[in-house]
C-alpha cells in the first residue's frame, strides 16, 4: 500500500488550480511558435522589439494599465457569475412608462436565429453587396414595412433612436429651405427626450427650435422651416393634425411626423393626411427595451427630398447579367463622400435591430401586427375604464395604447403606490399620470393595476369591466398595408427559421472568413461577451426606469467608465453617444461649450487632415464649425508645416483640431505630441479619433499624448459586433476640464441617475446610456482580457499587421511606412500601378477576393485606388496566410494580363464574382474555364462560400431609385 501511494504521489501545487484556460488566449489567437514564426518573417527577434521599433518611444507607456479590480484578467465563467450578480441589482418591474419604449415580446424564433446568432450579427455593413444580399433583402422589407405602416413612399433603414431621427428631419427641413428659414417649430406634446436632442441639435447648426402649443404657433411666418408633432401625442392622445398640416404648408412649412409604429396599424397614417416626413422607432417590432437601446430609428419622406434624405437607403439595381439585384442606393449623399457637406452623418447605425424589426413585421404580418395593436389598444380602454370608477379622470378620451389620468390626490402618491407593488407608471406632472399598455400586457396585469388605484377600496376586475366598455377609433385607418407575399408566408415557424437560415447563408460574415477592414476593427465578438444581453434583468429595463431599479446598471456603467478612463488616459466618460460619430458630435459640442464658458464665442475653427474619417468633417459641420483642412506628406503623415501655419492663421479663433491616431494611413506619426502643443498654444483642444484604439491601448493613450476628447468605438476595438452596420456605442473620454459640459438627459432631471456634467451642452442620444444594452458586450471584454491581456492584443494586432504586410509587399507596393519600416495595426497596399498596367482596378480585385472565399478589405480610402488591411489580433496565423494567398494567387491572374495571356476585359477579375448559376449554365463562352471562375484556390473546393449574384451596377440603381418591396415587384413586372 505504502509504496503504491508513493509512487502516485504528486504534490498538489497552487499554480495548478488557476483556471486551466484564459479569455486571453481565444481572443489573441496566435500560439506562441506561430507569433515567433511571424516575428521571424518580418525580421524582428520578438514581439516586444516589433512593437518597440513601431511605437514611439515618447508615447510608449511605461507601466502596465491600473484598472483597479478589472486589472486582473477573469475567466469566462467567472465573469458570467459576475455579470449575473451585477444584472440581478437591477429590478424589472411591470412596465408602462412608454414614452416611445415599450415591451414587446422578441419572437424566440428572431432572437435565436438572428440576436444570437454569429451569422446574422458579425456581419459588415453590406458595402460588398454580392455577398450581402440576405440582409439587404431583409433591409428592403424594413423599408417597405416602414413605408407601408407610415403611407409615405420612401424609407431608409435606419437611424439611430426617435430622438435624433427628429433632429434629422429637422435638418432635412432646413436643408429643403437651403438654411434661408432658421426656425422649426416643436410640439410640446412630443416625448420630452425627443425635444431635448432636437433643441441640442439647433444649437449647433445655428438653428431655433421653438417648444409649444402646435396650435398656438404662427404658420404664417417667414422664418420657419418645419413643426414636428407626436402621433399619438406623448399623453397617448390622438389629434388630428389636419388643420395645422394645410396652414403649414400653405406657408411652405414642412410638416414632421413622429409616429408610433404600432399604432399606424390601426390609425390613418400621417402620409395620408399630409405629413412631409415621418421618423419614429421600431423597437416595439421585437426589440427588447434594452434600458435604452439600441434600437432601429426610420425616417420617410417622398421622393422629391430623397436626395436629402439621411441614412442609408436600400435600392434596386441590376447585376452583371442583367438580374435584379440589391445595393446601398445613392451613397453619394453620404459623409465618406461628401464629408462636411453630406446630408446626414449616419455611417454606423441600427442595421441588425432594423432586420429584428422587419423580420418581426414578416413573422407576425399585418393580421398579427393588427391584433397585437388591437389588444394594446383594448387593455388602453379597459383599465381607462376601470380607473374612472375609481375616480380618476381620462384626460385623454381619443387614445391608442396610452392614457392619462388625472388623480384625485396627487400624482406622486399612486406612481409610489405603484412602484411598491413592482410596477412603474409615468409621472405627467403632480397632478396626472400615463400609462402605455403592450403586448406583453396580460390580464392579470391590470387587475394588478386595478388593485393598486383603488388603494384599499374595493377593486374592480378586467372580467367585469370589459363587457361594457365600447373602444371605437378616431381617425381610424382604413387602408392595406403590407400586403406584399414576404409579410405573408412566413407565420408558421418552420417557414420562419428557413427564411431566416436562406437570408443568412447569402452574406458572408465572420463566420466564413476574416473581414480585414482597414479602420473597421472586425476582431472577435466572443460568445461569452454576448451572452448577457439576452438576460432579462438586462433586456426589459424601461431607459426611464428609477435609479433604485438599475443599480446592476449603474454598477456596470461605473466598470465601464473606469476601464475606459484608464485605457484612455482620460478623466472622465460619457457614455451616451450611441456611435461613432455621434461621439464625434458630442465632443465638439462639450468643446464648443467649454470655450463659450470661457467666453470665446468667437472660436469656432476646426482644423481637420484630408486623410480624416468622413465623419470627422460632418461632426464639425453640425456644430457650427469652420473647416480648415490640411494636408499630408509624402510619408502619409499629418503635413507639420502646414498644420502650424493654419493653427497661427488662425490662431484667434482656433477651437479644436480633430485627428486620428495611428493616422487612417496605418503609421504612427512621431509628431503626435508636438501637434497636440501647437494646438494647444493657439488656445485651441484637441480631439483624437479613436477608432483606431486598437492600435493604442495598453501602449500609449490619447489623454497621454496630449489629447483632451476623444471617441471610442465599442464596435471596433471594444468588441460589439457590427450587426451587418449597427448597432455600436460612441462613447466620449474627457479631461477634467471638459469634464463639466458632458451630455445630460430630461429623464434625469430629478436626479434620478447622475448622468453628464454640470454645465452640459445638451442632449445628443434619445436615451440617457445611449444603446446600454450593448455595454455588457465591451465590459466584459475589458474584464476577461484584463491589463495586460489587452495589451498584448494590441501588440498582437500590430504583429499581424505587419506580418501580411511583409508577406504581400513583393507583391503589391505598401503605401506608407514608420520610421523603422514598419506600420501600426493597419497598412495600404496600392492598387493604383496595376490599374495603369493591366486596366485592372480596386474593386475587381474585391469582387474576385469573393470568389477565394473573402470579404474586401476597406477599399479605396483614405487614398483612392487601394486597399487597407487590418487583420486584428484576433485571426490565427493560418487564416492571415490564407488571405495572402488569395490576394497572392490574385497577382498571378492580373500577371497573366500584364504578360498579355489573357484577355484585358474579359478575365477573371473583371468578371468576379462568378456565381453557381453563371459558372453552371448551360452556356459557357468566357476563355477561362469555369472551375477557375468558382474554385480558383483548393480551400474553395471543400467550403465554398458562394456570391449570390454577379458585378452590381450602382449607378443604374441610382437612376432608377427603387427601395420598397412592392415598388421593386412592378419594376420587375415592367422590365419582364
Ligand atoms: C468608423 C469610424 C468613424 C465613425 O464611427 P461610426 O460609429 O460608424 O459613426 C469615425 N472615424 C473613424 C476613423 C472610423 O474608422
Amino acid at each position: 500500500m505504502t509504496s503504491l501511494i508513493a509512487s502516485g504521489a504528486r504534490a498538489v501545487s497552487t499554480e495548478a488550480l488557476k483556471p486551466l484556460d484564459t479569455f486571453e488566449r481565444r481572443h489573441n489567437s496566435g500560439t506562441t511558435q506561430e507569433v515567433a514564426e511571424m516575428c521571424a518573417v518580418i525580421g524582428f527577434k520578438d514581439i516586444d522589439a516589433l512593437i518597440d521599433a513601431t511605437v514611439p518611444e515618447n508615447i510608449r507607456l511605461k507601466k502596465t494599465m491600473d484598472m483597479g479590480e478589472y486589472t486582473q484578467p477573469l475567466t469566462e465563467s467567472e465573469f458570467l457569475t459576475m455579470m449575473k450578480n451585477m444584472a440581478s441589482k437591477n429590478k424589472v418591474f411591470k412596465n408602462y412608462i412608454g414614452t416611445g419604449y415599450h415591451g414587446t415580446h422578441v419572437p424566440t424564433v428572431i432572437l435565436r436565429n438572428i440576436l444570437e446568432n454569429p451569422g446574422w450579427y458579425t456581419q459588415y455593413t453590406p458595402y460588398q453587396a454580392e455577398a450581402s444580399q440576405g440582409r439587404l433583402e431583409s433591409l428592403l422589407n424594413f423599408q417597405t414595412m416602414i413605408t407601408d405602416l407610415t403611407g409615405m413612399p420612401l424609407s431608409n433603414s435606419s437611424l439611430l433612436d426617435e430622438g435624433t431621427a427628429a433632429a434629422e428631419a429637422m435638418t432635412m427641413c432646413s436643408a429643403l429651405n437651403r438654411g434661408k428659414k432658421p426656425k422649426f417649430y416643436v410640439s410640446n406634446k412630443c416625448h420630452p427626450q425627443t425635444i431635448a436632442v432636437v433643441q441640442t441639435r439647433a444649437e449647433g447648426l445655428g438653428l431655433e427650435a421653438v417648444v409649444g402649443d402646435e396650435n398656438s404657433f404662427d404658420y404664417t411666418a417667414k422664418d420657419v422651416c418645419g413643426v414636428l408633432v407626436q402621433y399619438p401625442a406623448t399623453d397617448g392622445s390622438i389629434i388630428d393634425y389636419k388643420p395645422i398640416v394645410s396652414q403649414a404648408q400653405a406657408n411652405g412649412i414642412r410638416v414632421v411626423a413622429a409616429a408610433d409604429l404600432l399604432s399606424l396599424t390601426m390609425l390613418q397614417p400621417p402620409g395620408e393626411w399630409g405629413a412631409d416626413i415621418v421618423i419614429g422607432s421600431s423597437q416595439r417590432f421585437g426589440v427588447p427595451m434594452g434600458y435604452g437601446g439600441p434600437h432601429a430609428a426610420f425616417l420617410a419622406t417622398t421622393h422629391d427630398c430623397k436626395r436629402l434624405m439621411p441614412g442609408r437607403i436600400i435600392g434596386e439595381s441590376i447585376d452583371a447579367e442583367g438580374k435584379p439585384a440589391l445595393r446601398m442606393a445613392m451613397q453619394t449623399r453620404e459623409q465618406h463622400i461628401r464629408r462636411d457637406k453630406a446630408t446626414s452623418n449616419i455611417c454606423t447605425a441600427q442595421a441588425l435591430l432594423a432586420n429584428i424589426a422587419a423580420m418581426y413585421g414578416v413573422y407576425h404580418g399585418p393580421e398579427g401586427l393588427k391584433q397585437i395593436a388591437k389588444r394594446s389598444h383594448d387593455f388602453a380602454a379597459v383599465f381607462a375604464a376601470g380607473a374612472e370608477k375609481l375616480g380618476f379622470k381620462n384626460t385623454t378620451p381619443e387614445f391608442f395604447d396610452t392614457v392619462t389620468l388625472k388623480c384625485p390626490s396627487g400624482a406622486d402618491a399612486i406612481v409610489k403606490a405603484c412602484a411598491s407593488a413592482g410596477i412603474n407608471i409615468r409621472k405627467m406632472d403632480a397632478d396626472h399620470v400615463s400609462l402605455a399598455f403592450d403586448e406583453t400586457t396580460e390580464i392579470a396585469d391590470v387587475d394588478a393595476l386595478f388593485k393598486v388605484f383603488a388603494g384599499g377600496a374595493a377593486a374592480p376586475t378586467v372580467a367585469q369591466v370589459a363587457p361594457s366598455v365600447n373602444t371605437t377609433m378616431p381617425m381610424a385607418r382604413k387602408s392595406e398595408f403590407m400586403t406584399h407575399p414576404v409579410f405573408n408566408q412566413y407565420h408558421s415557424e418552420h417557414e420562419m427559421v428557413r427564411y431566416l437560415k436562406r437570408l443568412e447563408e447569402k452574406d458572408l460574415s465572420l463566420v466564413h472568413s476574416m473581414i480585414a477592414l482597414g479602420s473597421c476593427t472586425m476582431k472577435l465578438n466572443a460568445t461569452t461577451e454576448m451572452i448577457p444581453i439576452t438576460w432579462p434583468e438586462l433586456a426589459n429595463i424601461h431607459p426611464f426606469a428609477p435609479k433604485d431599479q438599475t443599480l446592476g446598471y449603474q454598477e456596470m456603467f461605473r466598470g465601464l467608465e473606469k476601464q475606459l478612463c484608464e485605457i484612455t488616459g482620460f478623466d472622465a466618460m460619457s457614455l451616451q453617444p450611441n456611435s461613432g460619430a455621434s461621439g464625434e458630435y458630442a465632443g465638439l459640442m462639450g468643446i464648443r461649450a467649454y470655450h463659450q464658458s470661457r467666453g470665446d464665442h468667437h472660436r469656432d475653427v476646426c482644423i481637420i487632415p484630408v486623410s480624416a474619417h468622413g465623419t470627422n468633417p460632418a461632426s464639425a459641420a453640425m456644430c457650427g464649425m469652420k473647416i480648415v483642412v490640411i494636408g499630408t506628406d509624402a510619408k502619409g503623415n499629418i503635413n507639420v508645416a502646414e498644420l502650424k501655419a493654419a493653427a497661427e492663421k488662425h490662431s484667434a479663433n482656433l477651437a479644436a483640431l480633430m485627428v486620428t491616431y495611428p493616422s487612417t494611413h496605418g503609421v504612427y506619426e512621431e509628431d503626435i505630441k508636438e501637434i497636440c502643443e501647437v494646438i494647444h498654444q493657439h488656445g485651441g483642444q484637441v480631439y483624437m479619433d479613436g477608432a483606431n484604439m486598437n492600435a493604442q491601448v495598453g501602449l500609449t493613450s490619447p489623454g497621454f499624448i496630449g489629447a483632451d476628447v476623444c471617441h471610442l468605438n465599442l464596435h471596433k476595438t471594444f468588441c460589439i459586433p457590427h450587426g451587418g452596420g449597427g448597432p455600436g456605442m460612441g462613447p466620449i473620454g474627457v479631461k477634467a476640464h471638459l469634464a463639466p459640459f458632458m451630455p445630460d438627459h430630461p429623464s434625469m432631471k430629478d436626479g434620478a441617475v447622475a448622468v453628464g456634467g454640470d454645465k452640459p451642452f445638451g442632449v445628443v442620444a434619445a436615451a440617457p446610456y445611449g444603446s446600454a444594452l450593448i455595454l455588457p458586450i465591451s465590459f466584459s471584454y475589458i474584464a476577461m482580457m484584463g491589463s495586460e491581456g489587452l495589451a498584448n492584443a494590441s501588440k498582437r494586432a500590430i504583429l499581424n499587421a505587419n506580418y501580411m504586410s511583409k508577406r504581400l509587399e513583393d507583391y503589391y507596393p505598401v503605401l506608407f511606412s514608420g520610421k523603422n519600416d514598419t506600420c501600426a495595426h493597419e497598412f495600404i497596399l496600392d492598387m493604383r500601378p496595376i490599374k495603369d498596367a493591366t486596366g485592372v482596378e480596386v474593386a475587381d480585385i474585391a469582387k474576385r477576393l469573393m470568389d477565394y472565399g473573402f470579404h474586401s478589405p476597406t477599399m479605396s480610402w483614405p487614398v483612392a485606388g487601394t486597399l487597407m488591411i487590418e487583420p486584428t489580433e484576433s485571426e490565427s496565423k493560418a487564416e492571415l496566410d490564407r488571405f495572402c494567398d488569395a490576394l497572392i494567387a490574385i497577382r498571378g491572374e492580373i500577371r497573366d494580363i500584364e504578360d498579355g495571356k489573357v484577355d484585358r476585359e474579359n478575365n477573371v477579375l473583371k468578371n468576379a464574382p462568378h456565381t453557381a448559376e453563371v459558372v453552371t449554365a448551360k452556356e459557357w463562352n468566357r476563355p477561362y474555364p469555369r472551375d477557375l471562375g468558382a474554385f480558383p484556390v483548393e480551400w474553395t473546393r471543400s467550403h465554398k462560400f458562394w456570391p449570390q449574384t454577379s458585378r452590381i451596377d450602382d449607378v443604374y440603381g441610382d437612376r432608377n431609385l427603387v427601395a420598397s418591396r412592392a415598388a421593386v415587384e412592378v419594376a420587375v413586372a415592367q422590365t419582364a
